[in-house]
């Protein structure tokens, strides 16, 4: 006879919730947000303890005991549970997947000994500390009011902080943090960063503002050993502040009391496998049910959040100016391809600017997103391209490796010696990549330090932060890169930004493209005269016409916003439309279009558009076909109503077709 029924999620697809037993009278009865070690299947397995019972509809012969509950542990606050099942609900996912992978490996291991160590050492670490801060600079008049009404702000309170690049808004969450850790001796603040490489600069300016707190950090580049302590520190309420990328907005956080996102609008919020969510909308969520303010920090805002500053439901605070004295936001020029024809994919107008910076002693940065040598090699005389055999892509050229490379199945092969084809020996590569522009300007400009930065050139540990810190101290004249240089880098000497190709994303498909290309330029243009240096940004276009870099040119992000939300309206996209799309992969196409149209005509409603099912626009990844269906209301209840009842069908289907559910996805 068990002495109480343990309700416990696990990390299983399907239903994830589990009852136990639990006979033993002796002890302390365990609680609920507990960890507790139980027999599945074959194997033990770690599951969170979500309710206590004292009946089941377990017949008791079946019904298994837990083996131990985690004791040691503090139980996870009922908040938490209640985000993670809200998570779990929203994005339409058993609880286990969603609340389990959001704690520590080590927590999650059958073998305590993780978690004894690192409980141990942070007994011996020393407590919260002291909050005050040092070396604050005297804040701007905007900046003042924006800091204020940050650390001022009391019950739910969503803030839009739109701040021109540079304008400090670093300074504006620091100054609100210290206002608010030192009104409440206990308060965590949890700051998010869209990029992992962003993680050491802030780190750095937060351990030197607030020397006495404790600060942990929660990324992917952890060691277990490090994010179980980390996790730990932030869940015992020690680390006053807690800085991580999107995965640490599930951290436990007994005393949040601030949430700050920078670079809201930043895509890489955006989880894109597994369960698939966003972290910027489920903080915003999290400061709903804490009654506490947030902080969306963007030079340029996702329509989303513009959209919410618009209606009043965000409150906006402008930063219209650069914060250093004497910076300025930099010059943006067009340089036409069409009038100015490039010469190895570099207008003379771009050289002769590079020219000038290296005479000056200054910094340039070209942008370019698009990594590898050449996307493609061809043969010229029977036309045969690489094209990658396992995908709708091509295998790119990967020059100082010798490969070719397929960015999407991770296929390599050695570099042809003739084609594979017709046997002719002088295969070209065609297009360019940053490796081949790295090639091009070690050979016109032999005395320039040039340092390209991409996924590429900084696969080994540490090695993304060493190339930042060369830049940093001046060692570099010419840096080339893709998006991981354009984010957030205070490049302090940097005077010249060139942005080599970006026409492609003009003419895209996803509706979100021009959003983004506008948000991508404004941020890597941003990159440019932060220390009061004139500084300019030339982009080379064949469309030099174009309205979105007209308004790049005049800076101008309201308007281009304003324009962008209007054609959104219009043609009943999100924010005024609420999507979630199904996707389905099968070896062939067909196999997945018509689990697709089953799909569609499951559950008849009018309530909600079932658009037809379509290929996605790459539709062969890794041998497998892939289709998608969208879905939309412009209720977002309804829609969430509807694929509650929807999924439950489509569970239920017998299939072996793979599908997955996004919901709010970003690229459709
Ligand atoms: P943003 O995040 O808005 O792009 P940052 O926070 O990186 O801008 O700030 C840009 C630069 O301005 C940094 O070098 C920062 O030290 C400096 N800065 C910020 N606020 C002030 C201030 N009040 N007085 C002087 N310099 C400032
Ligand atoms: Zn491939
Ligand atoms: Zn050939």
């Amino acid at each position: 006879m068990a002495h109480c029924i343990l309700r416990i999620a696990l990390d299983t697809p399907l239903n994830s919730v589990f009852d136990y037993g639990w006979p033993h009278e002796e002890g302390a009865t365990p609680q609920v947000g507990q960890l507790a070690l139980v027999s599945f299947g074959r194997r033990e397995v770690v599951g969170l303890i979500v309710a206590i019972a004292q009946e089941t509809d377990v017949p008791p012969e079946k019904l298994k005991n837990a083996i131990a509950v985690r004791d040691q542990l503090t139980p996870l606050s009922p908040q938490w549970l209640a985000l993670a099942g809200f998570a779990a609900d929203y994005y339409q996912r058993p609880l286990g997947e969603v609340a389990l992978p959001g704690l520590p490996k080590n927590l999650r291991v059958p073998k305590t000994v993780a978690l004894d160590r690192a409980l141990k050492k942070l007994g011996k670490l020393p407590p919260p500390g002291d909050p005050s801060p040092l070396g604050m600079p005297p804040l701007n008049p905007s900046q003042q009011e924006a800091a204020n009404a940050i650390g001022g702000a009391a019950g739910f309170t969503p803030l839009l902080l739109y701040g021109v690049t540079g304008s400090g808004k670093t300074e504006v969450y620091l100054q609100a943090c210290a206002q608010v850790l030192q009104r409440d001796p206990q308060a965590q603040i949890l700051i998010l960063v869209p990029e992992i490489n962003l993680t050491p600069q802030l780190e750095g300016n937060i351990r030197a503002r607030f020397p006495g707190l404790m600060l942990a950090t929660l990324h992917s580049s952890l060691s277990e050993g490090e994010r179980m302590l980390h996790w730990l520190a932030a869940h015992q309420g020690q680390a006053r502040i807690v800085l991580g990328t999107r995965l640490a907005i599930l951290a436990s956080l007994p005393h949040l009391q601030l949430i700050v996102i920078d670079e809201e609008h930043d895509p890489s919020y955006k989880q894109q496998e597994g369960l698939r969510y966003s972290a910027r909308d489920l903080a915003v969520w999290r400061a709903h049910q804490l009654g506490i303010p947030i902080v969306l920090g963007s030079a340029t805002p996702s329509l989303e959040s513009w959209h919410h500053a618009g209606t009043g439901r965000y409150r906006k605070l402008e930063l219209r100016e650069r914060a250093v004295r004497d910076a300025v936001l930099p010059t943006v020029r067009l340089l036409d391809m069409e009038r100015d024809k490039p010469k190895e994919g570099l207008t003379s107008g771009l050289l002769a600017a590079l020219r000038a910076r290296l005479e000056r002693g200054e910094q340039s940065l070209l942008f370019l997103n698009r990594r590898g040598y050449a996307p493609v090699i061809t043969c010229e005389s029977c036309g045969w391209i690489s094209n990658c055999t396992r995908c709708t892509s091509f295998m790119v050229l990967h020059k100082p490796e010798h490969r070719l490379r397929c960015h999407h199945c991770s296929l390599e092969l050695r570099i042809p010696r003739h084609c594979p084809t017709c046997g002719n020996v002088d295969l070209q590569p065609l297009g360019r990549g940053t490796q081949r522009f790295e090639e091009n300007l070690r050979a016109m400009f032999p005395e320039a330090r040039i340092l390209r930065i991409d996924a590429d050139s900084t696969r080994k540990k540490g090695s993304a932060q060493e190339a930042f810190d060369t830049v940093h101290r001046g060692e570099v004249d010419i840096l080339i890169g893709t998006q991981m240089v354009a984010k957030g880098h205070d490049f302090k000497k940097l005077t010249l930004v060139g942005i080599l190709n970006p026409d492609t994303a003009l003419f895209s498909q996803d509706y979100r493209a021009s959003e983004r290309l506008f948000a991508q330029l404004m941020q890597v243009a941003g990159r440019a005269g932060r220390a009061g240096l004139a500084s300019e940004v030339l982009i080379q276009t064949r469309y030099a016409q174009h309205p979105l870099y007209s308004a790049v040119v005049r800076h101008d992000y309201d308007r281009f916003a304003g324009n962008l939300l209007e054609e959104r309206h219009q043609a009943a996209l999100p924010p005024y439309m609420y999507q979630a799309l199904l996707r389905a992969e099968a070896p062939e196409l067909a196999t997945a279009i018509a689990f697709l149209e089953e799909a569609r005509d499951i559950l008849p409603t009018d309530a909600i558009t079932l658009n037809d099912p379509i290929p996605m626009t790459m539709t062969r990844v890794h041998n497998v076909d892939r289709a998608q269906l969208l879905v939309e209301s412009p209720s977002r209840p309804a829609l969430q109503a509807f694929l509650k009842e929807w999924l439950h069908l489509l569970r239920a289907l017998k299939t072996r077709v793979r599908w997955s559910l996004e919901v709010d996805p970003l690229d459709i």
